[in-house]
């Protein structure tokens, strides 16, 4: 019988693990998506895309599907997801593995601000900046708008449906892998004093932390939900 395997993805390293499980002939992969940015990736396997109903749901999809082991490869800060992964194997005693991303270090002229939620990094952000680049993702974006103050540059994968409703800010569009190269230009190019990101790790996007240490940024961090590793 196949190990059949249900990776819960959206990030680079499911991405790159889904490729190496698909050549394995002793596994039937699926590959889940959130279906949060409108192009989806090129991944081997069946893919589907979408929510499936809470944890319960999700143990409905892994009981209907006879899923014998999920991988849990998707954000640091997708926690609800990894939460209902866990307590979908636990009741189904479905082996779980989780793909921990390491944690960004700290390098020597590094100006980091740690902020707990993404409220203070807001508050953070108006006391702290005059020209803001933030790097935070689409969805929290309300408390950053909310505070005014700071002009915003906000880097997001696709254009805003609808005004995000702040009072002055330009939009970028990009999506990582990013080089220190246009990091740089990005940063100068828009005056950045401040930058504000999510404690993500990794290396796709771990450029614009080096371009704030070389042109003296300081970066607000948000520290990862609980629950998330450190
Ligand atoms: P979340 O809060 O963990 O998930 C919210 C809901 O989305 C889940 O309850 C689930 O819906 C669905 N979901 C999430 N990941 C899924 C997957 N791989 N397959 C199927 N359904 C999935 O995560 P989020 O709202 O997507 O994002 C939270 C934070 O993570 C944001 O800061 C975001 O920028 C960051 N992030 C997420 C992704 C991603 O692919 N999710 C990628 C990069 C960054 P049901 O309850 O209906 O099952």
């Amino acid at each position: 019988m196949p190990d059949k395997v249900l990776l819960l993805g959206g990030t680079l390293e499911a991405a790159l693990l889904s490729r190496r499980l698909a050549v394995d002939p002793s596994v039937e992969l699926i590959v889940s998506l959130a279906g949060r940015v409108a192009a989806l990736p090129d991944l081997p396997g069946r893919v589907r895309v979408g929510g499936f109903g809470g944890a319960e749901g999700l143990r409905d999809f892994l009981r209907a599907e006879g899923i014998t082991r999920v991988i849990d490869a998707t954000h640091p800060f997708a926690a609800a997801i990894s939460a209902h992964a866990a307590q979908a194997c636990a009741a189904l005693g479905i082996p779980l593995q989780r793909v921990e991303r390491p944690q960004w270090c700290r390098h020597p002229g590094d100006r980091w601000h740690w902020a707990d939620d993404m409220g203070m990094a807001a508050r953070m952000a108006a006391a702290l900046g005059r020209r803001v680049l933030l790097t935070v993702g689409k969805g929290p974006l309300a408390p950053f708008a909310r505070h005014g103050g700071p002009d915003y540059v906000i880097r997001l994968i696709d254009p805003p449906k609808a005004s995000l409703g702040f009072r002055r800010a330009a939009i970028v569009l990009g999506r990582g892998p990013f080089t220190l190269k246009d990091e740089v230009a990005l940063m100068r190019r828009f005056s950045v004093d401040l930058l504000v990101s999510k404690a993500s790790g990794g290396p796709a996007t771990e450029a614009k932390l080096a371009a704030a240490r070389m042109l003296d940024v300081p970066v607000v961090l948000v520290k990862r939900p609980l629950g998330a590793a450190e």
